[in-house]
């Protein structure tokens, strides 16, 4: 049995950062991050457009409190607003921080961090490095483990968390290399294993964000929060679905339809482009359920929009947004000096999560907390987002976290010993199960089966939802899952199994969408990005509250829990 005094699920902004502050703040403390991917190769290092903070350096009229305005106003009030406070009273100080551990970020000609325009924020606040931004903090932040003696566990599928009465006491993985399974103990065991993209069949997300974490969490009874708000970015380019960032909107780019007309002008006069992306993203299905969208001859009734750069010229469009243009260019060989890009609206970000406390610990209910289990980042819902996300405010969410579970941990596991665990029986179990997935005697392909249901969640849980079209994805999805057991799997072997890997995934989309469906269904008003034709109203008196859902085998069992409110009233929504 491997034994650490803390080990971190996840390679990820959120999960290395953590792994940074245990190391920082208690050097003694032996700290583990497995992933199954290369850290390095996490989602992260795909983010493009930037990070928040009121740093002030472009627009002195900024402040935390105006971030935070800002961020609660496009949550659609359903943000924790103690959450909210923290992460944007800390944002100026995490991007020193970063700063110092050698990110390099793009500056002002005067030496100083620039910052850029973002959809739904009142001030120029986000900070970046050209389009790249993930990359550059992700590189340092896993150069910073190496420094501070973190030991990483790359390439390790963790397919369980070992919960036993109330307290999380490790994890069983298995090395994806040679399907060797081991238990890790340990004295606090900490989720950062980001998003589910993959549920859809259309998403600006990498392959591994398929919610592994939320399904272990669930599986192991614990309860998963708000599900419902998945948000749509509202520029995925077409056909392929991968992130056109914000950033060129923020730099200036203009949405328009088949009549070459700016719509958002109809939505959001005020805010135009840069309004918030549950705003911007319904607003261009809007456009192309009117008949308004492209076709990729140039003409009308398509099933896109364009996103123009032209007016941009060259030199910004090749300094500020370079990347944006080599994918556009590499991808659907369009070139953005001298031609507008498809876009349509692609899934991002998930606004839910594992539900925690403003210090990362895991919370089992309204009120109780799970002893040695603490979660950040995306994965997590600590409920800064609400029922909507902010562009620019996931990486800031994810280093003002995940410092703050490290901190969390370190002070938590000071006075703990090594919990006692049955290492035989979990690992017969493991064995067991992947055994039986190898021995299955299937007909059906997992890619079949996946496809038949990541369809079927966008058909019926997308961006236009009602309780008729949710029932029947409820049935839909039901009958993917009993096709479950009917997968077969070509490859029987244990040396780089990716098809075990694939099978075990397609379990936790499979649960995350089941998850999904219900919280939706059971919301029965608008707000932020989940959108019900059948109750367009946000309701407060009945909805200002987060979903807290239970998996069992028997079904899902959705409980209400009170949102924290405290500095600003809910109002109604308009940019
Ligand atoms: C294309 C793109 C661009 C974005 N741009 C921005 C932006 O500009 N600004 C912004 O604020 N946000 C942006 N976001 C969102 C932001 O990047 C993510 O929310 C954030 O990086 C998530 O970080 P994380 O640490 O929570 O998880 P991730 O970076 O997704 O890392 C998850 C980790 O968990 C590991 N893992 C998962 N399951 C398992 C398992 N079963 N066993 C072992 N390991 C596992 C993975 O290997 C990985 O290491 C963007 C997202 C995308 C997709």
């Amino acid at each position: 049995m491997l034994e650490h005094d803390v080990i971190i699920v996840g390679g990820g902004l959120a999960g290395c950062r953590a792994a940074v502050e245990i190391a920082r703040t208690n050097p003694s403390l032996n700290v583990a991050v497995v992933a199954k991917t290369h850290p390095i190769r996490s989602h992260s290092v795909a983010a493009q457009g930037g990070m928040a903070a009121s740093l002030r350096n472009v627009d002195t009229e900024d402040s935390w409190k105006a971030h935070a305005f800002d961020t609660v106003k496009g949550s659609d009030y359903l943000a924790d607003q103690d959450a909210v406070a923290i992460l944007t009273e800390q944002a100026p100080d995490v991007v020193i921080d970063l700063e110092h551990m050698g990110v390099l970020f793009s500056r002002l000609p005067d030496g100083r961090i620039a910052q850029r325009a973002f959809g739904g924020h009142s001030h120029n606040r986000t900070c970046y490095a050209a389009d790249k931004t993930g990359h550059a903090i992700l590189h340092e932040l896993v150069n910073n483990l190496r420094r501070n003696g973190v030991k990483v566990y790359q390439e390790w599928y963790v397919m369980r968390l070992i919960l036993e009465d109330g307290v999380a006491k490790g994890v069983v993985m298995f090395r994806i290399q040679d399907g060797h399974i081991e238990v890790v103990r340990a004295k606090a065991v900490m989720f950062a294993t980001g998003g589910y993209g993959r549920v859809y069949n259309t998403t600006s997300n990498d392959y591994a964000s398929a919610g592994d974490g939320l399904a272990m969490t669930a599986q192991a009874g614990l309860p998963l929060e708000d599900m419902e708000f998945v948000q749509f970015h509202p520029t995925g380019l077409y056909p392929v679905g991968v992130l056109i960032s914000e950033a060129v909107r923020g730099e200036g780019a203009y949405l328009i339809n088949s009549e070459g007309e700016r719509f958002m002008s109809r939505y959001a006069p005020s805010r135009m482009e840069l309004a918030p992306r549950d705003i911007t993203s319904r607003a261009i299905a809007y456009e192309i359920r009117a008949g308004r969208g492209v076709n990729l001859d140039g003409s009308a009734g398509g099933p896109f929009v364009y996103l123009d750069l032209r007016h941009m010229g060259k030199e910004k469009i090749m300094s500020r947004v370079p990347f944006c243009w080599e994918e556009a260019h590499r991808l659907v060989g369009v070139d953005a000096v001298t031609q507008p890009m498809p876009v349509r609206p692609t899934i991002h970000y998930c606004m839910g999560g594992i539900p925690v406390n403003t210090d990362c610990q895991v919370r089992s209910s309204a009120d109780g907390v799970v002893e040695g289990f603490f979660s950040a980042g995306e994965t997590s819902c600590v409920s800064v987002h609400g029922a909507n996300r902010l562009g620019s405010n996931s990486l800031l969410e994810c280093v003002v976290y995940g410092k703050r579970a490290g901190a969390s941990i370190a002070r938590y596991v000071s006075d703990r010993k090594l919990p006692a665990i049955n290492e035989q029986k979990y690992i017969n179990e493991a064995k067991q199960e992947i055994q039986a997935l190898i021995d299955q005697p299937g007909t059906l392909r997992i890619n079949q089966v996946r496809q038949g249901f990541q369809d079927a969640m966008t058909e019926y849980c997308g961006v236009f939802r009602t309780a008729e079209l949710m029932e029947q994805g409820l049935q839909k999805i039901q009958a993917y899952q009993q096709q479950y057991s009917q997968i077969y799997l070509d490859d029987k072997g244990k040396d780089w199994n990716q098809e075990l890997v694939e099978a075990m995934e397609l379990r936790s989309l499979m649960l995350v969408g089941q998850v999904i469906l219900n919280s939706a269904f059971n919301r029965k008003e608008s707000r932020g990005a989940h959108f019900r034709e059948d109750y367009s109203q946000r309701d407060d008196s009945n909805f200002l509250q987060h979903t807290f859902a239970y998996y069992s085998v028997a079904g899902i069992d959705i409980q209400y829990v009170p949102v924290n409110m405290g500095m600003f009233e809910p109002l109604e929504r308009k940019y």
